[in-house]
């Protein structure tokens, strides 16, 4: 793979992520209008992450944590490899799904049914 194409998906991966976590600010903002809170707040910005990991689905916590897994293996450069057979995932199938930990054929053995 390119450090060009590394990019592209790189890019992929933030816009995916900042995609989740807006979807938490925003359930996020409505709780604290729901609440009402005052002096609070401020105490609270320290662990927003963690904060904000609470209001998502299981789902959206696997997807995440998806895409920070793939986002520490660009950036110790062993992204794209195969957990499997440790062979190169293509490129357009990463494009696809920049967060595989598997390449097609190992894809079956170790996803689960989905
Ligand atoms: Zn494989």
């Amino acid at each position: 793979m390119t450090a060009k194409q590394l990019n592209e998906i790189k890019k992929i991966l933030l816009a995916k992520k900042e995609d989740l976590l807006k979807v938490v600010r925003d359930k996020k903002d409505q709780e604290l209008q729901e609440k009402e809170v005052g002096d609070e707040v401020d105490a609270a910005v320290d662990s927003e992450e963690k904060e904000l990991l609470f209001g998502l689905t299981d789902n959206e916590k696997g997807l995440l944590a998806s895409i920070d897994s793939a986002l520490r293996k660009i950036e110790m450069k062993k992204y794209g490899v195969c957990e499997g057979c440790a062979s190169k995932i293509p490129f357009e199938r990463l494009k696809a799904m920049p967060y595989a930990n598997y390449c097609i054929k190992c894809q079956p053995k170790f996803e689960k049914n989905k």
